[in-house]
């Protein structure tokens, strides 16, 4: 049975449907971002622990019988996987997959791009926070600015287009770079995306007030470019004491909401997952490097799917494992509520 027959379908309690996988490949990664990692004496799985690439592509086989039609590797970085253009090619000749990306830190980009994109790989979300060489070090707590930018242009070249960046915003460092992104997307074909801090570091760091929030990103970048403009549909409209913030796209379930600056010249997005949660338009589903089914990302529980895979278990043992997994989400993860708790394994060990 092909996943346009089925009935079955990742659908929640709460109405979602979940057609988007995010696979991580790997916990290991190249840089430290505060945000995300330890700096120093990281615990990582051992490699025997891992998926295969033959798991991941069984994983994605049973997924779509379910109405997985679009994947994310991710990580840890990706890029530090073995021959990761190999599994992009076996995962983009699945049947039934539309669309395959990557998020990546870009440092080993300027290498990789050209067989990514002969792979199959059809989109690329590139994470920088800073266009400052001293600034890229505070944050990530190792070189490599010079390397991301080669990775860039390599991407480009490639064909990838268009190019998003990832850029976490955090309140005392990032502030300088708004308005240099906000050239950048004007002056390149490139989406610059700024993301508020969550709370998934490794350190326990994380605290409210060191979230850049969107519509203060959106005040700044008003105040030099004129106003923004809002494109395409939105969940939620909000207007609150001065800059606009509109939240979530429920067409596209994408987490981040788009603007054009005025004169049609540039795009920017916001992803606000602190200040306005898009978790009622969620359609995300993930597998973890060590082969956990996760709901979300600040889930407490996990479906372990590896033994299954390893034990000789059937394609409909491992379909019943993620329906269970999606019938146990939550309607949102509580960020902004006293019950809050952060969730055990920080960002690069879940896969982000
Ligand atoms: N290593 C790759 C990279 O950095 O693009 C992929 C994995 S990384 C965990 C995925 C995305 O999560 C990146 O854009 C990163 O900036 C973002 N991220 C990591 N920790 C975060 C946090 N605490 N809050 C917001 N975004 C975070
Ligand atoms: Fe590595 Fe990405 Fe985490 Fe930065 S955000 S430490 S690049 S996994």
């Amino acid at each position: 049975m092909n996943h346009t027959q089925s009935p079955r379908r990742l659908l929640d309690r709460f109405g979602r449907l979940h057609n988007n996988l995010r696979i991580s490949v790997t916990d290991r990664c190249n840089i430290r971002c505060f945000y995300c990692m330890p700096a120093d004496n990281v615990d990582f799985m051992p490699k025997e622990h891992l998926l295969t690439f033959e798991d991941i592509e069984r994983i994605v086989r049973v997924g779509t019988t379910l109405g997985i039609d679009r994947i994310r590797l991710t990580g840890g970085e990706p890029l530090v996987r073995r021959d990761l253009h190999l599994l992009v090619q076996r995962l983009a000749a699945v049947p039934g997959i539309r669309d395959i990306g990557l998020t990546t830190n870009g440092i080993l980009l300027d290498e990789q791009a050209q067989l990514l994109k002969d792979a199959g790989l059809k989109r690329l979300n590139i994470s920088l926070d800073a266009l400052d060489a001293t600034v890229f070090k505070a944050v990530t707590r190792r070189d490599g600015y010079e390397r991301v930018l080669l990775g860039i242009q390599a991407a480009r070249a490639a064909g990838f287009s268009p190019i998003k960046l990832n850029a976490v915003s955090v309140r005392g460092l990032t502030e300088d770079q708004i308005v240099p992104f906000g050239h950048m997307a004007r002056d390149t074909e490139t989406i610059v995306r700024f993301i508020e801090f969550m709370p998934l570091d490794a350190d326990g760091q994380w605290q409210r007030d060191k979230v850049l929030f969107a519509h203060e990103i959106i005040a700044i970048l008003e105040s030099e470019f004129g106003p923004l403009r809002p494109v395409g549909a939105n969940t939620m409209v909000v207007v609150a004491n001065g800059p606009l913030a509109i939240i979530g796209n429920a067409a596209t379930h994408a987490p981040a909401q788009d603007y054009e600056f005025a004169d049609g010249r540039g795009r920017i997005g916001l992803i606000a997952s602190v200040s306005q949660p898009f978790c009622a338009s969620c359609n995300r589903f993930r597998v973890t490097a060590d082969g956990k089914f996760r709901n979300c990302l600040f889930s407490h529980e996990e479906t372990d799917v590896k033994t299954t895979l390893r034990s000789g278990g059937t394609d409909a043992e491992i379909a019943e494992l993620m329906l269970a997994c999606i019938a146990a989400k939550n309607e949102g993860h509580e960020i902004n509520s006293a019950k809050f708790v952060q969730p055990d394994r920080p960002m690069y060990s879940i896969g982000g």
